[in-house]
């Protein structure tokens, strides 16, 4: 069975929700994950955020609009009354719950709630749609199934387990329809997998029920080896490996939720990223092999901290290091990039939520020195297949640009650089004209 996601966009229109329908009806078996129609989960932020603020009024007239665009679309979507009333009443269902939610004290498990709703509202909608155009549909519930544990994993074996019996108690169907993003935290409340997370939803399905493929449709064709968003020449790659793609996922290429490729690689099932206005395009396939040496793609975090510990001793002292990361560790504050000197050690994290615990402990050890704002810059491919002078390749495509600190020979796939957010567009820029596109240039 292939599991396929699509995205908001995918989904985000009537002709979209047809389109994504005739595409998968092709009588074969499978799961398809859906996101939120487009703009959906921002408004539905939006209205959590008016509520933390204990601004209801502002809330309510958000959620009348969003409420009202979702009439619009049940009127469109369906031809037979049956269908209309039937999808008037998940919008209704949706709208009552985000209502509710508006009186009394605003919570952050109600705030889960109300995000939820997204994609609670496209797949009831969806599933509804292949209905009425006589397909075997069922909706599989992903709060029944999907489970993160304590410490915000996904927890595999339990969602292999759940979803094992779901699909049993929900019988046969030729399309299972499902959330994406959304689950179940360990107190058994709504939660999700963060923003973007329906990417992660699929692959971790597709290792749970054991998928020949999982397929990840969105807006563009494919895995670019740069940000399109930023960068004007980019190119769509035909192959990654699952380290490259993970890598640039990790490292902010926004095609990917940050943790999407980790089930696939480890139960070697291949991703294929698709174009959902373009489907016969053979878009981007994600696999245990590494096709080419050389650069791939570049890729852009935004949101990371520099924190700089100069030690009070003139000498790095036996145990500095050690005392340093149990800092980090106690405040459970992943960190992304390391350099140290003799005196000094620079750290980058982009989890800021304890940043003052973490440098009033510092303090202790050393003068600290936080610089907010930067992006790490990730070159990820063979870089160790490249030929010698690729460190001084990289330098001189960044001549001019203030290279706050650079990470070099910890993985054979990724070189990374942090600059100033402020220099982000610029160097990706840089490091497409000088690395990625060197043929282009000498044609
Ligand atoms: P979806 O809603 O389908 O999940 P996203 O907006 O999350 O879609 O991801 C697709 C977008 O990611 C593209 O439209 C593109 O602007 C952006 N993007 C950023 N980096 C890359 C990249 N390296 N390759 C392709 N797309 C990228
Ligand atoms: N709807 C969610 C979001 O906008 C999840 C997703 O689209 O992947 O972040
Ligand atoms: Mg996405």
């Amino acid at each position: 069975m292939k599991v396929l996601k699509f995205g908001g966009t995918s989904v985000g229109s009537v002709e979209n929700m047809y389109a994504v329908m005739k595409l998968i009806a092709d009588g074969k078996k499978k799961l398809v994950v859906l996101s939120a129609m487009s703009g959906t989960t921002n408004a539905l932020v939006e209205i959590a955020d008016y509520l933390h603020k204990k601004n209801k009024d502002g809330a309510r007239v958000h959620i009348n609009k969003l409420e009202d665009t979702y009439k619009a679309v049940v009127q469109l979507l369906y031809k037979k009354e049956e269908s209309k009333k039937a999808g008037a009443a998940i919008v209704g269902d949706a709208f009552d719950t985000i209502k509710r939610l508006t009186s009394g004290e605003f919570s952050d498990a109600g705030e889960k709630t109300i995000l939820a709703q997204g994609e609670l509202i496209s797949t009831g909608l969806f599933t509804r749609l292949m209905l009425e155009n006589g397909y075997n549909a069922k909706l599989l519930p992903a709060l029944d199934y999907m489970v993160i544990d304590a410490d915000k994993a996904a927890d595999i074996q339990a969602i292999t387990r759940n979803i094992a019996r779901v699909l049993e108690e929900e019988g046969d169907a030729t399309y299972y329809v499902t959330q994406g993003y959304i689950c179940r935290n360990s107190l058994g409340e709504i939660d999700n997998l963060q923003r973007g997370g329906s990417d992660y939803s699929a692959s971790l399905i597709g290792a749970a029920v054991g998928a020949e493929e999982v397929q990840i449709w969105t807006d563009i064709d494919g895995f670019h080896n740069n940000d399109p968003r930023y960068v004007s020449n980019t190119r769509k790659i035909d192959q990654l490996s699952f380290n490259e793609a993970a890598e640039l996922a990790y490292f902010g290429a926004k095609i990917l939720h940050p943790q999407t490729v980790l089930p696939a690689r480890l139960h070697n099932i291949p991703v294929r990223l698709k174009n959902t206005m373009n489907p016969t395009d053979s878009g981007t396939l994600i696999t245990a092999r590494s096709s080419g040496s050389g650069i791939k793609a570049v890729a852009a975090k935004d949101g990371i901290t520099a924190v700089k510990v100069r030690s009070y001793r003139m000498l790095m002292a036996y145990g500095f290091l050690k005392n340093i990361f149990e800092i980090f560790e106690f405040f459970k504050t992943p960190i992304d990039m390391i350099s140290t000197s003799e005196v000094a050690v620079s750290l980058s994290i982009d989890n800021t939520g304890k940043l003052d615990d973490i440098v009033r402990e510092l303090k202790e050890y050393g003068e600290v020195e936080v610089d907010k704002d930067q992006s790490i810059i990730c070159i990820v491919g063979d870089i160790i297949a490249e030929e010698k002078g690729f460190a001084a390749k990289v330098f001189t495509a960044l001549e001019g640009i203030p290279i706050r600190m650079i990470s070099y020979g910890g993985s054979r796939y990724n070189i990374s650089v942090l600059v100033p957010t402020v220099h982000k567009q610029k160097t990706l820029q840089a490091l497409s004209d000088h690395l990625l596109n060197i043929e282009n240039q000498s044609k």
